[in-house]
């Protein structure tokens, strides 16, 4: 029963590496996670690789059986006692494996699959990985898939290369330099793996096949030397307990469980621990350390084994009372005998607290909701680089609440009517509100695919405004009248354009002297409907091109030629404060400079 507990045990005090895989979705991820897992049938389970709680556990030996093809002559010497992989691979455990901004993950494999190159999902994993400056190295799968690709299973890479034909090397030469250039515009420079002379420097790049096993032996080497190269002074065990939950799950039997990952100290039975949850700090005791049993026990009644301690590194189940509410992502941290249980409450607590308070001063901004700590600070992070504003801050499934918090926006600044949903829920009431009211909810479980979405929206958003403002957008004219063919309703008239640009509904007006008050008089004559040259209609006539027959419409009583106008009497695009600032806002780059120079010419016709 204490396999688990003493697996990870280092000789030198050494403790294991805490290893996530990360990638596209379909690189192959999972396949690779199965394909290293895979037991060889003589190590059997002595082998030691031990199925934990979200991870899995490579002891060194199995690691030095596993790479023994490429490490002839033992050359390379492991000096970790182990590896702990984490077992859902993704950037959900990535940024939930976090303590106080920094990651838990030491190292990383990021999966591309070479055919594909980088994708969506590739690039926010190296920001992630960037951002919390995580070694990793880059696994290039799917080499078997080069068209005509020779397998020897489970092959050390060169070797495998050595025996393909001159078109597969040249293919994968090919798909080779194009990653490399690709790697170098997101400003990280690669080398194949075997010929890196520095892993500071350079990112190594590991051909794999999840299939053929062929370059997984080099995988797991470069792995563990990368490890021992960058970080083993990190790696000291500490007796501090630094552990980080991973997922919140209700099991049957136990109630609401936590699957952490200890990646220092050791925890115990009956420990009191505190955590980060929705409504404030938890308190609690360990109730039972749980491991999952091994194969051969399966037939036991449960599947589970109870430890009564265990030490990092591995991933263990907790069951405690009062779990409900907690977090994944949060710290988990131990009361000792000499601490302020208050204290430890206030540290847990503002984890989140800090991400809550990530908001506008001024109030204008989106809504964001995410799953876990580590998501939404992710989410964050990812947002402030966009330069888009957040107003308010959520953690868990989206309720009507949040919803109604959100379209606040709708009158201070109804864009921002927007909630960013990063792989949580959305309820019912909560969607069928946000639809009645017009605020939009986006989800998405790809950080990218909510920056799109909101995009998106704001340039649908300015099409309408831009639409609704059509009317108010007048271009400046003048029109000197060279015909009069109907007097009024409608007037119609041959006119030149001799400033601006004359477009379909522009209004117009006259600017006249009253001769018996002196006074100026404006007077408007609706809207231009239509306007013909040779019999045809044409949307718009420019300064200087022939003269064109108008027609021009007006709701309720229009002046009559002759009457109230002269045809001597020049004509104007009728503005006014709000139709300039409409050009302004909405079709700054459609006015040319002359056309500005005409609207300030014509303000005080209008008394602008
Ligand atoms: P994940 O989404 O990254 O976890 O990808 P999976 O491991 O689920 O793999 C996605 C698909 O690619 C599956 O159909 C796999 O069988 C396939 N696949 C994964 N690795 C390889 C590989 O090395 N070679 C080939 N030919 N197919 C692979």
């Amino acid at each position: 029963a204490h396999q688990a507990a003493l697996a990870a045990r280092s000789k030198d005090d050494l403790r294991s590496p805490i290893c996530c895989i990360l990638g596209h979705v379909d690189t192959g991820k999972t396949k690779l996670l199965d394909k290293i897992r895979q037991t060889n049938v003589q190590e059997g389970e002595a082998g030691g690789i031990t199925q934990q709680i979200g991870a899995t556990y490579f002891p060194v030996e199995a690691i030095k059986a596993k790479t023994a093809v490429v490490n002839k002559n033992n050359e390379f010497e492991f000096k970790v006692p182990g590896l702990l992989v984490i077992d859902t691979p993704g950037h959900e455990s990535f940024s939930n494996l976090r303590s106080r901004g920094s990651s838990l993950c030491n190292i990383a494999i990021l999966v591309v699959d070479i055919m594909h190159g980088l994708e969506p999902q590739t690039l926010e994993s190296m920001r992630l990985l960037r951002d919390r400056k995580t070694p990793f190295i880059v696994a290039l799968n799917k080499i078997d898939r080069l068209y005509g690709w020779k397998k020897v299973d489970n092959n050390g890479f060169q070797d495998s290369l050595a025996l393909q034909s001159k078109a597969v090397q040249n293919e994968f030469k090919n798909r080779l330099e194009a990653t490399k250039l690709a790697f170098s515009e997101q400003g990280f420079n690669s080398e194949l793996f075997y010929q890196n002379k520095s892993m500071a420097k350079f990112v190594s790049l590991v051909p794999t096949s999840a299939h053929t096993g062929e370059g997984i032996p080099d995988m797991l080497k470069l792995i563990l030397q990368l490890t021992q190269e960058r970080m083993v002074g990190s790696l000291m065990y500490l007796s501090e307990v630094q552990a980080t939950v991973l997922e919140v799950k209700a099991i049957e039997g136990f109630g609401m469980t936590i699957d952490v990952i200890l990646s220092n100290g050791i925890l115990r039975e009956g420990d009191r621990i505190v955590l980060c949850g929705t409504e404030g700090a938890i308190v609690t005791n360990i109730r039972a350390l749980l491991t999952p049993a091994p194969l051969r026990e399966l037939r036991l009644k449960s599947a589970y084994v109870h430890n009564k301690e265990v030490k990092a590194a591995l991933g263990v189940k907790i069951s405690a009372p009062g779990l409900e509410g907690a977090i994944a992502g949060s710290r988990l941290m131990v009361v000792g005998p000499d601490d302020d249980e208050e204290d430890i409450c206030d540290e847990v607590e503002s984890d989140l607290a800090n991400l809550l308070s990530r908001v506008e001063t001024s109030g204008r901004g989106v809504s964001v909701q995410a799953s876990t700590l580590g998501s939404l600070e992710a989410l964050l992070d990812f947002l402030k680089d966009c330069k888009i504003p957040v107003a308010n801050v959520g953690i868990g499934p989206v309720y009507k609440r949040d919803v109604m918090q959100c379209g606040v926006m709708l009158e201070k600044a109804p864009d921002y009517a927007v909630m960013l949903c990063f792989d949580v829920k959305v309820d019912k009431e909560a969607m069928a509100y946000a639809e009645d009211q017009g605020i939009k909810i986006f989800q998405a479980d790809i950080i990218y695919h909510l920056f799109d979405n909101f995009t998106k929206h704001m340039d649908e958003m300015l099409e309408k405004k831009k639409e609704e403002s059509k009317m108010l957008a007048v271009f400046p004219c003048v029109l000197k009248p060279v015909a009069v063919f109907n007097k009024t309703g409608p007037i119609v008239i041959g006119v030149d354009v001799t400033e601006g640009q004359l477009k379909i509904n522009t209004p117009i007006a006259a600017v006249k002297t009253n001769p018996v008050t002196n006074t100026k008089e404006i007077i408007g004559l609706g809207r231009v409907t239509s306007i013909e040259r040779d019999h045809k209609q044409i949307p718009v006539c420019k300064k200087g091109q022939p003269s064109v027959a108008i027609k021009i419409e007006m709701g309720g009583h229009q002046p009559i030629y002759g009457r109230h106008l002269e045809e001597a009497d020049l004509l104007y695009s009728q503005i006014s404060r709000a139709s300039i600032d409409t050009l302004k806002e909405f079709y700054r780059k459609d006015v040319t400079n002359d056309e500005w120079q005409l609207i300030i010419k014509l303000k005080p016709l209008f008394d602008i």
